[in-house]
């Protein structure tokens, strides 16, 4: 079975066509700059050079369409005819309360979908184009999708209540649902393979640290507390968001600085953060550098960025009375070794040791990175979202076809 997996944003479209009977990518790429002049088209099939075209592509529809055109191309393609295509699996990001797990595509969930729109008002409707867009160019080809929340839908109330009037929470479902479900769920398991131990039984906090960053705790095989809350700007100090703060300071600075809530709102989520404190990148690897050659500003962005992830695993660690396993991963987790090691040092009351070898090692595989001795096994976990989302395409698709 081959599997197209999409993920669409409101401007760019990026794919990856999955062989499932070994789970390889037999091409990846993607659609930049829709709506706009001079769209970018780039493709890369696994065996064979990336091509880029440019392009006028004015919507979604087109886009797919370009993207089936590469996949088939006689030169570049990797498949003879748009029929080997044998289901699409959609990343969306917004679940709400009503999905708790991957499903496939129909009139309800589309409503549902929509439905959604006022909880991620730039990324479902950007999802639903990605939808229609598949639905105009392949018909018959069924859709599923795979949220960002689903997995962590098994929080107790504790976790996902805010201590605010239950109206807002009854009416307007103000929650936490956390996001990164995906990438927690996939490295949590690949984490227990690895270890040979069933997930039910292990304690865990996994640190997706990317751009966007999220610590999760992993109690009785379920997602059990996470950092990001209602929205992707809550918990851990990030590239350009701010996490968490004293939410006085929002009514507070609008009101010294005369801004309106879309300027607090872009402040908070596009120029806070790591870019704010260290004034330079929201890159870790520049701040890194800079760090190295001695400015201070990138050193005190560190500092802080370090600072409040280990106050979360060791909140975490309390939440679930106990850690058992510490997992990084995502572009800063599985790279950093600077990072990690900043991190773990300030966790030896909890029984973590670092061997700094083994830290220091680059590999695309799971390996641990903790001394034999260490309680808690630390490990980095490369992340594959978009295996993820076929594995669900393909088992969900599979399970209907049977049915
Ligand atoms: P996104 O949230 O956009 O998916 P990624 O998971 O790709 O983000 O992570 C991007 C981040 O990973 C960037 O801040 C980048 O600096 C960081 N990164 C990538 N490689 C390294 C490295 N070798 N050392 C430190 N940070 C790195």
């Amino acid at each position: 079975m081959k599997i197209l997996v999409i993920n669409a944003g409101s401007s760019s479209l990026k794919y990856q066509l999955y062989n499932m009977t070994d789970e390889t990518v037999l091409a990846s790429g993607r659609v930049e700059r829709i709506g706009m002049d001079s769209s970018i088209v780039t493709h890369e099939p696994a065996d064979k050079p990336e091509v880029r075209h440019v392009s006028e592509i004015l919507d979604h529809t087109t886009a797919v369409k370009r993207v089936i055109d590469m996949l088939t191309d006689a030169e570049h393609g990797v498949l003879h005819n748009m029929n080997e295509i044998d289901a699409v699996g959609h990343r969306i990001v917004h679940g709400g309360e009503t999905f708790k797990d991957s499903v496939v595509v129909n009139q309800e969930v589309k409503l549902e979908i929509k439905r959604l729109f006022d909880l991620a008002p730039l990324h479902n409707p950007a999802h639903m184009m990605g939808i229609n867009a598949v639905e105009a160019n392949l018909p018959n080809v069924p859709q599923v999708v795979v949220f960002d929340t689903a997995f962590h839908q098994t929080m107790p109330r504790t976790s996902y209540l805010y201590p605010i009037p239950t109206v807002l929470y009854n009416r307007h479902k103000v929650r936490r649902y956390g996001f990164h479900g995906t990438s927690h769920k996939y490295v949590s398991s690949q984490a227990s393979a690895f270890l040979g131990q069933p997930l039910e039984q292990l304690k865990m906090v996994s640190c997706h640290i990317g751009n966007g960053a999220s610590c999760t705790a992993i109690l009785d095989g379920k997602s059990f507390d996470t950092s990001m809350g209602m929205t992707p700007l809550e918990g851990l100090m990030m590239g350009t968001r701010s996490g968490d703060l004293d939410p006085a300071i929002v009514p507070y600075v609008m009101n010294k600085e005369e801004l309106t809530l879309n300027e607090v709102n872009s402040m908070l989520n596009k120029h806070s953060g790591m870019l704010a404190v260290s004034g330079l990148s929201s890159d870790m690897r520049e701040v890194e550098q800079a760090m190295n050659e001695g400015d201070s500003r990138a050193k005190l962005a560190f500092d802080m960025y370090v600072y409040r992830l280990r106050k979360y695993i060791g909140a975490y660690a309390a939440g679930m009375n106990g850690i058992d396993v510490l997992l990084f991963t995502a572009g800063v987790g599985e790279n950093s070794s600077t990072l990690r090691r900043a991190v773990c040092e300030g966790l030896t009351f909890l029984g973590i040791e670092l061997d700094e070898e083994r830290n220091s090692v680059r590999s695309k595989e799971t390996r641990y990175i903790s001394a034999d001795s260490s309680k808690v096994k630390v490990l980095v976990v490369p992340t594959n979202e978009e295996l993820l989302i076929a594995r669900d395409t393909y088992e969900l698709v599979q399970r209907k076809q049977n049915s």
